[in-house]
């Protein structure tokens, strides 16, 4: 049975967990986790898996489509060697600590060895109820575990650091949800997905050993965490690796956030449980894509009040959450000084991945400080209309330079880019035409090939982007048992970089219909 799936059990083998057994809701003392199994599903049926993820974990077609499989991949077998649990963690939520949270429903079943050589752990998320779960059920359905599955092999495939996903499942089960939270609870059909990831520790892990002052556990964690995840690091357990360790930390969480900037991704739920150790995104619930620019913009209704997660918010919000994990690990590593030196380099470590990033977006070999109004007229531009950002930049690569730099060409190159197209005139216009000049000069100026311009700008600005309508569109479609534009969808998603033909219907801007759409503009936390 799936028997090229090398299987090893480090996080329990290592770290200390839960001695009580039994599965009920509970505070837990001192341990990184709890085993639990899953709770069994009663006709589970496969309705997607990633063939890449399943190729490096060493699975062949046939053992994806085999019945052992879905059987696996929705709790009902237990994975050989294995002894599937639930962490624990604990988190900031919107501002303030939580407590204890861990995972209510996911839980993992181990690690496995992948025919690259490199650790992964793969995780049920809907599985079933845990020592965590609290007052919930345990479960997840169709629609958010659709998006997650997508949007984590988008992600993936767009470049920018994942948790990722193999397979999504449709349990055969019932799940009732109240989507909108407006008291109209409903069923849903129930899924799980199967996630991948080096680790799924994330800033909660250490935040609860501090909170509980169990520095001990939260040692040999961080430790763990160290060995494993962070290669470059060598002395572990001395001071100098926890400062490094940070210092890292720091670093890929700032790239991370420049990378969602990049792609015009947020989030939604920004919490401290939700911050993975490693920078990678993970837990993607309500989160969203921009579609017209606006840093102001959030996905997420629970978050409508305050925007704290919104777009242009989300730099900060993982430098106020590194803030909350140094906080915490403080006391293992002995001085406080370095980690706020190193919180200090967040801002500048972010602006020097995001400037690379924007020079690529724009076709620039790279910006200079001379650019500076280059840049403000940029954002006044996309802010001056609502303007698809994803369209905005992959059609920027496509201009005539020669003739807009001579105000020949105007924004009409730029093709079906705007929501508004009846405001496109007087100051708007003024304002778009203008900075397309400013633009095509500046390139004019850095005196490149246009052909290569164009190559390398498209490497920078994909076409393909998991737009929040065509994940809805999925949805109804995977509702009613087609799960055939899903397919399509993720084939295309492969590529997002790379026009491709007859494929149209993935790449065009929102249509008017989804503009207030629920499950396409407005997403909860409920899922
Ligand atoms: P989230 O905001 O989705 O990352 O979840 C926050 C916390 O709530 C985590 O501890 C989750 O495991 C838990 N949680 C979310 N949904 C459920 C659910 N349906 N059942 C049990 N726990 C849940
Ligand atoms: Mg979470």
């Amino acid at each position: 049975m799936l028997t090229n799936l090398q299987v090893d059990n480090r996080f329990v083998d290592h770290l200390p967990g839960d001695p009580e057994e039994r599965n009920y809701v509970r505070q837990v003392r001192s341990a990184c986790y709890s085993i639990v199994e899953p709770t069994r599903t009663s006709d589970p049926q496969l309705v997607a898996y990633s063939s890449e993820m399943a190729s490096t974990l060493g699975f062949t077609k046939a053992d994806c489509e085999s019945d052992d499989f879905v059987q696996v991949f929705s709790g009902n077998k237990k994975l050989q060697g294995t002894s599937p649990y639930a962490m624990c963690y604990g988190g900031h939520q919107f501002g303030n600590w939580a407590g204890q949270l861990g995972d209510g429903r996911a839980i993992t079943l181990g690690e496995a060895i992948g025919v690259d050589s490199a650790n992964y752990s793969l995780q049920l998320k809907g599985a079933g109820l845990t020592p965590y779960s609290r007052s919930a059920d345990g479960l997840a359905v169709l629609r958010s575990s659709l998006r997650e599955f997508v949007c984590s092999e988008a992600m993936h495939h767009l470049g920018v650091p994942t948790t990722r996903a193999l397979s999504l499942v449709l349990t055969g089960d019932t799940v009732i949800r109240d989507m909108l939270y407006d008291g109209n609870p409903a069923p849903e059909r129930g899924a799980v997905v199967c996630r991948v990831a080096p680790t799924f520790v994330r800033f909660g892990n250490f935040e609860i050993f501090a909170a509980q002052r169990d520095f001990d556990v939260m040692r040999q964690l961080i430790d763990h965490t160290i060995k494993h995840d962070f290669p470059g690091i060598s002395n572990i357990g001395s001071p100098s690796a926890y400062i490094q360790w940070f210092e890292e930390v720091v670093d890929r969480t700032a790239y991370l956030m420049s990378e969602w900037t990049r792609v015009g991704f947020v989030h939604g739920v920004m919490n401290t449980d939700n911050m993975s150790i490693t920078g990678l995104t993970i837990d993607y619930g309500p989160y969203g894509w921009l579609e017209s620019y606006d840093p102001n913009w959030t996905p997420n209704t629970t978050d409508a009040s305050t925007k704290r997660y919104r777009f242009g918010q989300q730099p900060a919000v993982a430098h106020w959450n590194l803030l909350q994990l140094a906080n915490a690990i403080v006391s293992v590593v002995g001085e406080a000084k370095p980690l706020e030196d190193a919180l200090n380099n967040f801002a500048q470590s972010y602006s020097s991945y995001y400037t690379k990033a924007l020079a690529a977006k724009l076709g620039l070999q790279r910006l200079i400080e001379q650019d500076s109004d280059l840049l403000r007229g940029l954002e006044e531009a996309l802010l001056s209309t609502e303007i698809d950002m994803t369209l905005f930049f992959r059609h920027l690569g496509g201009i005539d330079v020669e003739a807009t730099a001579n105000g020949l060409a105007k924004l009409e190159q730029l093709g079906d880019v705007f929501y508004r197209p009846e405001q496109l005139y007087g100051k708007t216009a003024t304002t778009i035409n203008s900075w397309l000049k400013t633009y095509a000069l500046r390139v004019r100026a850095e005196a490149g090939d246009p052909g290569r311009r164009k190559e390398s700008m498209n490497r920078a600005n994909p076409l393909y982007v998991p737009r929040n309508y065509l994940a809805q569109v999925a949805i109804d479609h995977a509702d009613e048992g087609d799960f055939s534009f899903l397919h399509d969808w993720m084939e295309v998603l492969k590529n997002p970089y790379e026009e491709q033909e007859g494929k149209e219907r993935f790449a065009g801007k929102r249509p008017e219909w989804a503009r207030t759409h629920v499950g396409c503009s407005m997403l909860s936390c409920s899922s």
